[in-house]
């Protein structure tokens, strides 16, 4: 069997220094905002080129929590992608606003700078787009329409840990930004985990209390807070692995520019680099009419393959009612063509052969 990662592989590698990590912790006894996460977080700040990193419990709350750090609240538009994994509409929705979905580009399917612009009314606070399957938006644009309309620009960074704009990491350019360390993204955890970003010292500020319980100083409670903490054991994990994630991009980018190449020719789309930044291919994610028999085939072969994202967020249940009669023609035809591929850091050449493989018997056929 063939997963969609392979994330075995990977612990071989830093087993030991991960198995030694978690000793010193369990012998420490220091389980909550220990050493590990405040190491992690200002490692992660230098990496990301942020002046402040806090951990929470998963990526979902880094979004939540960035949009109250933002002022983000009840009648407030929020302008966002509807080819998303549901968490980035869902954090809209816990501080009380509306997510206003507009259509993306048909070549990357980040969300579109034109139809960004065109659905601002006196109502929109903020701009949240994704950086969908790791290629960044276009943050060029977007920062520009953010700043000329006076809006919020909170980055979905959760799939791209490691991906850059004109050598500017992801999750620096906006007012704030939230990363998922879900065990399969890529800088992943081995549970639940998290992390907002920002260069605002107040929001900064905000965000050290609302992670635990309001509290500046313990047992004095200045907000009403949540409990969203990045877990001691998972920084220890988290740090192994953010030494290596720079590999681990490079590793995913070689896989993909393989598997680029070897169905290039078939009547599929291979993912697009726009070359506005550094794609780091959390997935892995092509265009095909006759998606159903490629699928039928690898799955007969024992190979994982996945639809991201089958049901866009304005046609999902949660969101029929305030979406009715939203129309989004580019990401519904997305939607019905998309697959995405086994992909990770330690896939190997030959696997991919084989994928290949198997796809091109269905299509040449
Ligand atoms: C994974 C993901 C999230 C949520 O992250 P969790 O850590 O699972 O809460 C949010 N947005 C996008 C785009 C994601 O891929």
């Amino acid at each position: 069997m063939i997963p969609m990662v392979n994330l075995k592989a990977q612990y071989a590698e830093i087993r030991e220094e991960v198995e030694q990590g978690l000793a010193e912790t369990i012998a420490r006894c220091s389980f909550i905002l220990g050493p590990n996460v405040q190491a992690f977080e200002r490692e992660c700040a230098e990496y990301l080129g942020v002046k402040h990193a806090i951990g929470v419990a998963s990526g979902t709350d880094a979004l939540h929590l960035s949009l109250l750090a933002e002022g983000i609240g009840a009648g407030d538009e929020v302008i966002t992608t509807a080819f998303t994994f549901i968490a980035t509409a869902e954090a809209i929705k816990y501080v009380g606003a509306r997510p206003v979905f507009v259509d993306i580009d048909p070549k990357t399917f980040n969300i579109s700078p034109e139809a960004i612009e065109q659905a601002i009314t006196p109502l929109t606070k903020a701009v949240m787009p994704v950086h969908l399957f790791g290629q960044p938006a276009d943050l060029t644009a977007i920062a520009g329409l953010c700043e000329k309309h006076n809006l919020k620009l909170i980055e979905d960074c959760c799939q791209s840990f490691g991906a850059s704009i004109n050598g500017k990491q992801t999750g620096s350019i906006g007012h704030a930004a939230g990363f998922s360390f879900f065990p399969s993204k890529n800088l992943g955890a081995f549970g639940d985990g998290g992390l907002v970003v920002t260069n605002s010292d107040q929001a900064a500020e905000t965000l050290q209390m609302l992670h635990n319980h309001g509290s500046k100083v313990r047992y004095y409670h200045d907000i009403i807070g949540y409990n969203s903490r990045l877990d001691e054991m998972q920084a220890v994990i988290l740090r192994a692995k953010l030494k290596r994630i720079d590999q681990y991009n490079r590793a995913r980018r070689r896989a993909a520019h393989l598997y680029s190449e070897l169905l290039g020719d078939l009547p599929l789309a291979t993912p697009y680099e726009d070359g506005l930044g550094v794609h780091v291919y959390h997935q892995y994610t092509l265009l095909c009419d006759r998606r159903d028999e490629v699928m039928k085939a690898l799955q007969d072969q024992q190979i994982a393959c996945a639809v991201y994202y089958p049901v866009p967020l304005h046609q999902q249940n949660a969101f029929k009612e305030e979406c009715a009669g939203v129309t989004l023609p580019v990401t519904e035809d997305i939607a019905c063509r998309c697959l995405s591929l086994p992909i990770c850091s330690s896939i190997e050449d030959h696997t991919i052969k084989e994928i290949a493989g198997v796809i091109r018997g269905v299509l040449s056929a």
